[in-house]
């Protein structure tokens, strides 16, 4: 057996394997698999839009007219204007005097972490930070302090202890603010607060509050009334904005300062206009209809409802992704399995995209679904749940700050500094979904045209 079949074995083994899953047709509300339609609740198409008239029009206009490919790194032959016009867009949008365009979240994080923060800084990062940003900080190669959830003063005793001994060194504070795995908020005031009692700067990434939060859709960021308090905030082309890339906005001197030092931007082709003409008809569909916002708010708040409704633990809130946190890898597998054969698509979400024991399914909410969708969503897992012995009410409350007494002296625990965590490395081979080929044939325009007119 080859080291790589063996990989592969241990990964099945241990219920971790994952595979593509072939779907046919655009992220709406619902999707082919298999032939067969079922309900979309797994989507990070929270606004609709990726699908939406205008954004594809946009998109295919743009190939018309710029090409497919941008050509190369921007900093050799790659800046168009739409490029520029986009940036403009954006800037405005998030209220920042600059903005650059990266091609894609992933690459973003990995860029600026590195460019923020190097040998002999430090970072402090909240230990359910997207995997981009744990990339990030190892790339970086600066000593990274892994603070507990949303805990505020495990950051701050961490500051403290931590960084600014020469006083040379540069402190860097990164989160999401919407965590990605547990759809719960940053406490973003009282990160900016402690930055800047610590001389640190904060990188805020945004790629799941985009479009989703706060005024107009500006994101967590302005909904904390902190805009301009945050010395860079990423946001993704790719979520709200229903197309692909990443954006970070700053002050002038910054955006600079990356186009001059993030290794993504400078060693990577630009992003292709198509994708660029995409996120430009998304924004401008954001701002002329905010109340695509108000929408999913209102759906993230009925889904919730009715699932609490059928026993999960759920907060009554309105914030678009939901976990149902069942804590074993098969349990979560056979559970979307179970409600994908009842006509809902929720993936499972297994380490290392989540800590061991906290396997889920990560539901979303779409402004693009209708009420009676979501409930029906709601009944069918809970129905599925059921089936499978796993009684929804027994399964485990979503990530919360874990306050626990502070004791006067520093427990090692908490110099846990996360370099290498356990398990995270297989991030680095798989995404969400991959590994094995899928069963049947290879995409195949012509069939899955006709499979997406027969829906
Ligand atoms: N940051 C967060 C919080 C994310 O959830 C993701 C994507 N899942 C990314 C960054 C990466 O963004 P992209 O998909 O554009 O690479």
């Amino acid at each position: 057996m080859s080291e790589i079949a063996e990989r592969l074995e241990e990964l099945e083994q241990l219920g971790l394997a994952r595979r593509l899953r072939l779907v046919s047709g655009p992220q709406g509300p619902t999707v082919l698999i298999d032939g067969r339609p079922v309900l979309l609740l797994c989507s990070n198409n929270y606004l609709g839009l990726a699908d939406h008239p205008r954004v594809r029009e946009a998109a295919a206009e743009a190939a018309m007219r710029w090409g497919v490919g941008a050509g190369a790194s921007r900093l050799v032959s790659g800046t168009m204007t739409i490029h520029r016009r986009l940036e403009e867009r954006l800037a405005e949008f998030e209220g920042s005097e600059a903005c650059v365009l990266f091609g894609s979240g992933y690459l973003a994080n990995i860029g600026v972490i590195g460019a923020l923060a190097g040998s002999g800084d430090t970072i402090f990062s909240d230990e359910l930070n997207h995997a981009s940003i744990i990339d990030g900080c190892r790339v970086s190669r600066a000593q990274a302090i892994v603070y507990r959830h949303r805990d505020v003063e495990h950051l701050e005793w961490s500051l403290a202890r931590h960084g600014g001994r020469r006083g040379t060194e540069r402190k860097l504070i990164v989160t999401d603010s919407v965590f990605s795995m547990d759809g719960n908020l940053a406490p973003l005031e009282e990160i900016v607060e402690l930055a800047g009692m610590h001389g640190a700067r904060v990188l805020v990434d945004e790629a799941h509050a985009t479009g989703n939060l706060g005024p107009g859709g500006r994101g967590a960021v302005a909904q904390a009334g902190l805009e301009g308090e945050v010395d860079v905030v990423i946001g993704t082309l790719g979520k709200a904005l229903g197309s692909y890339g990443a954006y970070v906005c700053a002050s002038a001197e910054m955006v600079r300062y990356l186009i001059n030092t993030a290794r993504p931007l400078i060693f990577s082709t630009a992003p292709p206009p198509p994708a660029v003409a995409g996120a430009l008809a998304a924004l401008a569909l954001l701002q002329e209809r905010p109340h695509r916002v108000q929408r999913l708010r209102t759906n993230a708040r009925v889904l919730r409802r009715a699932l609490a409704a059928e026993g999960f633990p759920v907060s009554e809130q309105e914030m678009h992704i939901v976990p149902l946190v069942v804590g074993d890898e098969r349990d979560a597998v056979n559970l979307c399995q179970e409600a994908l054969e009842r006509g809902v698509f929720a993936q499972a979400i297994r380490p290392p995209t989540v800590p061991a024991g906290t396997s889920r399914l990560r539901v979303t909410a779409m402004a693009s679904h209708t009420a009676s969708d979501l409930r029906m969503a709601a009944s069918i897992l809970g129905q599925a749940a059921r089936r499978l012995g796993l009684e929804p009410a027994a399964m485990l409350a979503p990530a919360e700050p874990k306050p626990e007494p502070r004791p006067q002296s520093a427990p090692p625990a908490w110099e846990s500094e996360r370099e290498e965590p356990e398990g995270l490395y297989a991030e680095e081979l798989l995404d969400e979904g991959e590994l094995r080929a899928p069963p049947s044939a290879p995409f195949d325009l012509e069939r899955d045209d006709a499979i997406t007119r027969a829906a």
